[in-house]
């Protein structure tokens, strides 16, 4: 197995929660924990895979795979 660079530490995927069933659905971007904090993120918008409609979201409503403030 070679070993792979990272430049920047392992990339999470972004996630939202969906506002009508709760559960955590990928935006589509990645971010490394590292550099989450201090990157911006304007507004976006999320075809949910869980019910199928159109999120808009912004960086509040964003965390990182699997560090979900709760
Ligand atoms: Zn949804």
């Amino acid at each position: 197995m070679v070993a792979t660079m990272y430049e920047d530490g392992e990339l999470l995927r972004v996630m939202i929660r969906c506002p009508l069933t709760g559960r955590a659905i990928p935006t589509g971007l990645k971010a490394s924990p590292r550099t989450w904090k201090d990157r911006p993120i304007g507004f976006n918008r999320v075809s949910c895979p869980d019910c199928k409609q159109i999120h808009a979201w912004s960086k509040k409503d964003a965390f990182l795979e699997g560090q979900a403030d709760s």
